[in-house]
């Protein structure tokens, strides 16, 4: 009798990811493993979630795959000799709320805030995140050591439990931060953690005028964002720091805007700046047929001899390059 091909997912082994409608396994694009449906804060069996792990992994074989929602997925590989299950997550992403500050016309998360843009900080609308991490330390599922905690969402800065929750992670064990933040409002503890080199900081400003701010964003506080910039620039890591350019047909698709920006980074001290395609854009288009407008090579090109000349790292968001590829470098 042959015996059972069976894979293995790193991403089920190490991620736990807390999103606003499930707790779930990964954030690979294709729903896996859901620990919880729709949580709401409730009383967790934690038995029965490390459980859950273990028999999630027990369908990764030739005759149960059909059972498993991993089928199919472009992380699944066959299981190495010295693959195990481990009982602990080393990486955790947190995006259990919706609600910010702005109104960028690219945000994924609009059919969730339905756009309303909110000015105070408040509670997530769905569950409390900081009785839940404390529970995954309480019972040893976070790799204190090694562990990557990725928070993103609405934005932090009018989440209330956003400060409580970093000094969470610091006082029972974290190896680093990557926090996304329209920039809006400054927070004293990112200026911190970047001075202790801790964290991966990224923003979006996508232009260099007020008035490109207000179209992009809906809101007046292109100032604001800019001048938390340079607060932060001033840290001691302050190569942690990236800034996107996500471009926007007829908006700031023009090389002059590229321009402007790329000025404002290099006064401001930024190193890093990531060009990226609106991920709306390319989810919900169908480029072989519509193909990408044609002059973004050009513009992505004019971008990289920009940042050549100013010393600064030009990244690329990887389904950004594979489009790029694609259609319009040739
Ligand atoms: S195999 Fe894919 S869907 Fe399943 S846990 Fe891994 S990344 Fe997620
Ligand atoms: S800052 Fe982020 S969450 Fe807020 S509107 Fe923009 S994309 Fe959406």
């Amino acid at each position: 009798m042959s015996e059972k091909k069976l894979y293995f997912c790193d991403e089920l082994n190490n991620v736990l990811s807390c999103f606003h409608d499930r707790i779930m396994s990964c954030c690979s694009g294709q729903i896996g493993p859901v620990y919880y449906e729709a949580y709401r804060g409730q009383k967790i069996d934690w038995d029965a979630f490390k459980q859950f792990k273990i028999d999630s992994f027990k369908l990764l074989n030739d005759e149960d795959i059909d059972k498993s929602p991993c089928k199919g997925c472009f992380f699944l590989r066959e299981k190495r000799a010295n693959d195990f299950i481990s009982p602990k997550f080393n990486m955790i992403n947190i995006s259990h709320w919706t609600h910010c500050n702005c109104g960028c016309i690219y945000c994924a998360r609009m059919l969730d805030s339905k756009g309303k843009i909110d000015l105070k900080p408040m509670k997530s609308q769905y569950y409390d995140m900081l009785p839940l991490l404390k529970q995954l330390y309480k019972h040893d599922l976070l790799d204190r050591d090694n562990l990557i905690a990725c928070i993103q969402g609405g934005d932090i800065s009018i989440l209330k439990e956003f400060e409580p929750m970093v000094k969470e992670f610091l006082k029972n064990g974290v190896k680093r931060f990557y926090i996304l933040s329209n920039n809006i409002i400054y927070q004293p503890i990112i200026k911190k953690l970047l001075d202790n080199n801790m964290v991966d900081y990224t923003t979006s400003l996508d232009c260099a005028s007020r008035d490109l701010f207000y179209k992009l964003k809906r809101v007046d506080k292109f100032e604001d964002s800019v001048q938390n910039l340079r607060k932060y620039a001033k840290s001691k890591y302050s190569n942690g720091i990236t800034v996107k350019y996500i471009v926007i047909e007829h908006l700031n698709d023009k090389k002059e805007e590229v321009k402007k920006f790329v000025n404002l980074m290099a006064d401001i001290g930024i190193k890093n700046i990531e060009f990226m395609i609106d991920n709306k854009y390319v989810l919900f288009t169908d480029l072989d047929n519509n193909p990408l407008p044609s002059h973004y090579g050009d513009l992505y090109l004019y971008f990289k001899s920009l940042c050549e000349e100013k010393n600064i790292n030009l990244r690329l968001w990887e389904k950004t390059e594979f489009i790029l590829n694609k259609y319009a470098l040739h």
